[in-house]
């Protein structure tokens, strides 16, 4: 058997250790410490500076703080762009909260303006404007971040901004994360850059950072005695975990670089064959998974199997939320558009590790399906 091949691998920078040493040298074993504070630095930095970071443990608990910081509660709505991972929704269960799905445009594959406008109205005609809008920059390319903005400006609904695998993505050359009320980053063991599991909240201010931090620490008020008055949560990141980060934000510019090669590399051997989602003007995507849209469901059913069967990992483009048995029951103002992505569409390995000749393994079977 051929060696496997992984849709996308954690790919060490090599400091990861020195970091994580230096946490068990001075016994910062804890959900804080100066791993996180230099994490977060690194990250804040990396996305220009003007925002602040809070380190959590996942990409999911930064959506469910953001949403409790501005306000989302039981009976609530919440606009969530239905073609994205569970993960995105889930939080606005979590809160007793209804999610609102809305379909995708061509361009990006992410929300479409045209439907947004339509469910917004349409909420608000049915009596209950959205409390917040959450976009994705679904596997790195940004969505349309100006008109989408213009929306959240014009009904004054905020903007939760789901980068979980948009970090080093920008438009016009603005990061995203940084376009919303909230943005979102994720550091899961298949995301462009991990600390095996891990997210962060990107915050307007100190004072949002803060609150941020309280309902993640368990919410403790100022006292000697553990005073509460408020719902707290275990959410912050490892100060051993935020060592990996450290090591990796070392490397953050190499591994884009080496993503988007990934995705040049399969479009010059496939564009005859197969569609690529394009970057729009202006748009950089760190192209976090090269996806194929194939003639067909079988047809991309049969490049799949053919893949598994040489060992090599691949996955369908995402369900879209309102197909999922789960989240049947929520509105949906829909076009089409995600259905026929997830029925056509593969997503191919893309890490920043593989090498040309597994690329190359790739890429006969795809010529030859
Ligand atoms: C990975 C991912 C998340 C969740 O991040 P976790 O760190 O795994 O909780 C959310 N949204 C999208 C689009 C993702 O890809």
């Amino acid at each position: 058997m051929k060696n496997k091949i992984w849709l996308s691998s954690p790919h060490m920078g090599g400091n990861e250790n020195t970091y994580i040493q230096e946490a068990f040298n001075t016994n910062w074993i804890a959900p804080l410490g100066p791993n996180v504070n230099a994490f977060e630095d690194a990250l804040q930095h990396y996305v220009g500076g003007k925002k602040e970071i809070a380190a959590l443990s996942s990409g999911t608990s930064a959506i469910h703080l953001a949403l409790i910081l501005l306000g989302v509660t039981k009976g609530d709505e919440v606009i969530c762009q239905s073609f994205t991972f569970a993960a995105t929704v889930n939080p606005i269960v979590y809160q007793g909260a209804t999610p609102i799905f809305v379909d995708s445009e061509l361009e990006t594959w992410n929300l479409c303006p045209e439907q947004l406008e339509l469910a917004i109205e349409d909420r608000i005609k049915n009596g209950k404007k959205p409390k917040a809008i959450i976009a994705v920059h679904l596997y790195g390319m940004p969505y349309q971040v100006n008109k989408i903005k213009e929306l959240s400006v014009r009904y004054n609904i905020p903007i939760i901004e789901d980068a979980a695998s948009a970090l080093g993505s920008e438009v016009n050359g603005q990061k995203c994360g940084t376009f919303g009320d909230f943005g979102i980053l994720s550091f899961n063991g298949n995301k462009i850059i991990t600390t095996s599991g891990g997210g962060a909240l990107i915050c307007e201010n100190l004072k949002c950072k803060e609150d941020a931090i309280f309902l993640a620490t368990q919410a403790r008020d100022k006292a000697p005695h553990y005073e509460h008055s408020a719902i707290g949560y275990n959410y912050r990141m490892s100060n051993v975990l935020a060592g990996i980060g450290r090591g990796q934000m070392e490397v953050v510019q190499e591994r884009v670089k080496s993503r988007r090669n990934n995705y040049l590399y399969y479009y010059k051997a496939l564009k005859h064959k197969y569609e690529f989602l394009q970057e729009p003007e202006g748009y950089f995507s760190n192209r976090w998974l090269t996806c194929i849209i194939t003639d067909s469901y079988a047809t991309r059913e049969k490049i799949r199997l053919a893949l598994q069967e040489q060992n090599i990992e691949s996955r369908p483009l995402w369900k879209p939320m309102h197909l999922q048995p789960i989240f049947q029951k929520y509105p949906r103002y829909i076009n089409g558009i995600s259905e026929n992505l997830f029925d056509k569409g593969l997503c191919l390995p893309s890490g920043s590790n593989n090498t040309e000749k597994e690329l190359n393994r790739i890429i006969e079977i795809l010529k030859h399906c």
